[in-house]
């Protein structure tokens, strides 16, 4: 979770896992933390924004069978949805990654991070984070078109859920 002294909004949660996901090397963050906040408020200024599909477009394209979720090398991997579709995403190239038949079979049309937390029980911090980037890019986006960016956000579990528009 991110420090108390984050706000819980929307923008703010994706602003914290961004800055996490580009600061941290895959393997443990704890050195980086002064790091990760300073780029958060980069991110919150306006001061640095968060890049184009373009970086995970470009890992996928470089990582043909590899699985953007486990990571294993299949002999027959499959284009899948990141974001699921009852989002409201819009359809294109920025959602779909490559993956093996079984966690494609596992996941479905579940939400990403709700399958990963929740059903596989797998830690915050291990999220495959060629998916979770192009994930919290979607998320900024639907987020924004809904004008629901200073929503208030308890954590990266609600952040597609709480994506619906203001009524
Ligand atoms: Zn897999």
């Amino acid at each position: 979770m991110p420090p108390a002294y984050i706000p819980r909004k929307v923008e703010d949660i994706i602003f914290y896992y961004y800055a996490k996901l580009v600061i941290a090397p895959a393997s443990g963050f704890s050195g980086n933390y002064a790091f990760i906040i300073d780029a958060y408020k980069r991110l919150k200024s306006g001061e640095a924004r968060m890049s184009d599909y373009e970086r995970e477009l470009w890992y996928i394209a470089s990582t043909p069978g590899v699985c953007a979720f486990c990571g294993s090398t299949c002999a027959k991997p499959v284009t899948t949805h990141v974001v699921a579709r009852s989002t409201g995403v819009k359809p294109g190239m920025h959602n779909i990654v490559y993956a093996c038949q079984g966690c494609v079979a596992s996941k479905g049309e579940s939400d990403f991070i709700e399958w990963w937390c929740s059903d596989l029980q797998k830690p915050r911090d291990a999220l495959p984070r060629v998916p979770l980037g192009l994930y919290l890019k979607i998320a900024y986006e639907l987020h924004k078109i809904n004008f629901t960016l200073r929503r208030s956000c308890k954590g990266l579990e609600e952040l597609l859920a709480i994506s619906k528009p203001l009524k």
